[in-house]
């Protein structure tokens, strides 16, 4: 069973290629900005807790996402998760290497998605996603077929995320620096990293992931 982290900044590609990961390899995604912007629609109180922040570019606590973490992994759903977003501190890099422990599970890989910073802000100026079944577009590089329909289901529900804003993004890539770079030299000593060139096209970083997962590993 094949359990990964994609790692790198707001923009970077980790939601576009867990998808294609879920459709090719039927791996299981989790994404901890999926599951708190779906908290958020519900209504739920750790929802309204979180709005501001994640409007704000701001990571919510260590303590909620771990927790979110965890439920999925305790839902028994699936084999080969995706770690998509998470962990995002050197807190929770430890908190989900403690879980997976006890799960009985092994992190295969961390991918390790490289793109500069000025792509980043082209890529999240352009960004918009299906609000029904979570498809990702870009305005220029990947736009829908048909104007305001969603490819893959139809739906005319396309969203822009709040936080998609040159103000946010700012925060976010500075959390980003902060906070969630250190996890490359952790995993790089832990003997897992993979960096792959995120600024490639999409077919062609989706290629060095899939070489890197079908690369023979020590047992
Ligand atoms: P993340 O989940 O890392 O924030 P996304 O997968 O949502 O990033 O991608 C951000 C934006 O960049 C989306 O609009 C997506 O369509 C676009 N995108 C993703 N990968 C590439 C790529 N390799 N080349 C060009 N655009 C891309
Ligand atoms: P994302 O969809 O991964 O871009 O995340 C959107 C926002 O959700 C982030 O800017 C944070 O506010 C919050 N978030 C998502 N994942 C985490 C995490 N692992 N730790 C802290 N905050 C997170």
């Amino acid at each position: 069973m094949t359990d990964i982290i994609l790692l790198g900044p707001p923009g970077a590609g980790k939601g576009t290629q867990a998808q294609r990961l879920v459709a090719r390899r039927g791996m299981v995604q989790l994404s901890t900005g999926d599951m708190l912007r779906e908290a958020r629609t519900s209504g739920t109180a750790m929802g309204r807790t979180v709005a501001a922040v994640m409007d704000r570019g701001d990571l919510v606590t260590d303590e909620i996402v771990i927790g979110l973490i965890e439920e999925n992994l305790q839902s028994g759903k699936g084999g080969g998760f995706i770690f998509d977003g998470f962990p995002r501190t050197l807190a929770q890099a430890d908190a989900l290497g403690a879980l997976l422990e006890r799960s009985g599970r092994r992190l295969d890989a961390v991918i390790e998605m490289q793109v500069d910073d000025a792509a980043l802000v082209k890529r999240i100026a352009g960004r918009f996603t299906c609000g029904d079944c979570g498809e990702v577009y870009h305005d220029d590089t990947r736009p829908t077929a048909r104007p305001g329909i969603c490819d893959k289901c139809g739906s005319a529900n396309l969203q822009r995320r709040a936080d998609d804003n040159a103000e946010s993004l700012k925060i976010r890539l500075m959390e980003y620096y902060k906070k969630t770079a250190p996890l490359i030299g952790y995993y790089y000593a832990k003997g897992v990293l993979h960096p792959v060139d995120g600024l490639a096209a999409v077919d062609d970083v989706a290629k060095s992931i899939a070489d890197v997962l079908d690369r023979p590993r020590a047992t």
